[in-house]
């Protein structure tokens, strides 16, 4: 068993430092080599504490612009941009997650039905297609729960391209072994690399380029498909507008919510002090197949860690359970606490929406506020990701002078 990183602020926050002198022009120069597993160190692997928000993007970016400044971090700075791009527009084109829902579930269905499909699947996720380098990344995955983005990359399109299999559920098996596994980033990656993100421009994984970027530890010549004729949808997924913060809402006495979105609550910007203080997860709920007991235990983890935390700076006890009725659960520990109001950072499109969502209802017919609280990151970044990400990188220097991470400042 490969030995995981540990769902901790201390151990993210140790982490990001021990990176920072690898993270200017060094990354620019060393990210795209994939040097195999236990070998990453050129990148940074901060993915699954910024994904928890164990550690935040901005004191990603001020720690790095504190040691390099903008112009020789500017690749790694616009990498951890990049997170808050797809999450921004996915948050603005809802229906392309609803969509990958219900598909994942009709393909799940298919796998039962289909002894073909179910075979090739197999083949796939067990690393047994005999093309070395994708069952390397597949045994990769499973076996450390993350994968350089270069190797994502290929995966993804060896997955769509030369395999021929539907792009969902590659990133169902994404979303259910990477510790960083996310909603935003991952559907749009695998919807990048197949050609419905940038429409009609899809990625295809080259041997040459996997032979030079693995430092030749692979080179799948003759073994992928020469052509990548992007994918095709019917539907559309229209703009919708961000969401309104629940900020008009005073509650008199407040409980607070910590997800696995947002582990850092001591850092929100709360309407009231928390009286009571409850963690929930729903990391069974990224897909309808079993997600893996890696990713369970970071998540799960990264919530208990966030409420000791949240415990110590409000001076409220933690309670921490896994119910799939969150309606029922939040109302049952509201009643016990007394509470007219649910505080919770605001959770973007994923499971953890879903099941707020749910519960919005069963708390107001009850007199109990859900208020949702937005970062100040998020809400400047997210504007500027409704079309390609060029749009959002022209405003990095905004974003920075906007959240005072300058570091002449
Ligand atoms: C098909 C596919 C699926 C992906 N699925 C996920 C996912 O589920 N969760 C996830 O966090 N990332 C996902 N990514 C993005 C990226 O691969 C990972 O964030 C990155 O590899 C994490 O490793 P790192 O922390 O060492 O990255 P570094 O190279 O050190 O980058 C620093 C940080 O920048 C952010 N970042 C870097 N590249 C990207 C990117 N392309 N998109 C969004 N954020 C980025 C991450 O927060 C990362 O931790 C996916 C990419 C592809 C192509």
């Amino acid at each position: 068993m490969a030995a995981h990183p540990e769902p901790t602020r201390e151990a993210g926050l140790a982490h990001l430092s021990a990176f920072m002198p690898r993270a200017g022009r060094n990354y620019a120069r060393l990210r795209n080599f994939d040097f195999g597993p236990g070998r990453h160190a050129q990148v940074s692997g901060l993915s699954p504490w910024l994904r928890h928000r164990l550690v935040l993007e901005p004191e990603v970016i001020a720690q790095t612009l504190g040691a390099h400044g903008l112009s020789a971090a500017e690749k790694f700075v616009q990498e951890v941009v990049w997170r808050s791009y797809f999450k921004g527009f996915m948050e603005q084109r809802p229906s392309i997650w609803q969509a990958y829902r219900r598909d994942v579930a009709a393909l799940a269905g298919r796998l039962e039905a289909e002894p073909g499909l179910r075979a090739d699947y197999d083949a796939a996720v067990n690393g047994r297609t005999g093309i070395d380098c994708f069952d390397a990344w597949a045994g990769e995955l499973v076996e450390t729960g993350y994968l350089h983005n270069h190797a994502r990359m290929w995966f993804a399109s060896i997955w769509i391209f030369t395999l021929r299999l539907p792009w969902e559920l590659g990133a169902d098996f994404f979303l259910r072994h990477l510790l960083d596994g996310d909603p935003a980033s991952n559907t749009l990656g695998w919807r990048w690399v197949g050609g419905l993100h940038t429409k009609g421009k899809t990625y295809l994984a080259r041997p040459d380029n996997i032979a030079k970027y693995t430092e030749g530890r692979f080179n799948p010549a003759g073994q992928l498909a020469t052509a990548a004729p992007p994918l095709r949808e019917e539907e559309e997924h229209p703009l919708m507008p961000l969401p309104e913060p629940d900020v008009a809402v005073k509650p008199q006495r407040a409980g607070l919510v910590v997800t696995e979105e947002d582990c850092a609550p001591e850092t929100l910007d709360l309407p009231a002090a928390p009286t009571a203080e409850i963690g929930l997860t729903a990391t069974a709920g990224r897909s309808p197949l079993p997600v893996s007991d890696a990713a369970c235990h970071f998540a799960h983890g990264a919530v208990s860690d966030a409420l000791a935390r949240g415990a110590a700076h409000f001076g409220v006890e933690g309670q921490q359970s896994d119910p799939e009725d969150w309606g029922a659960a939040l109302l049952n520990w509201a009643r016990a606490n007394d509470l007219d109001g649910v505080m919770t950072a605001y959770a973007p499109v994923g499971p953890v929406a879903e099941r707020l969502a749910a519960a919005r209802a069963t708390l107001a017919e009850n007199g109990v506020s859900l208020i949702q609280i937005l970062r100040p990151w998020d809400k400047a970044a997210w504007p500027h990701a409704t079309k390609g990400f060029f749009k959002l990188k022209k405003q990095i220097p905004a974003l920075i002078d906007a959240a005072g991470l300058s570091p002449s400042r």
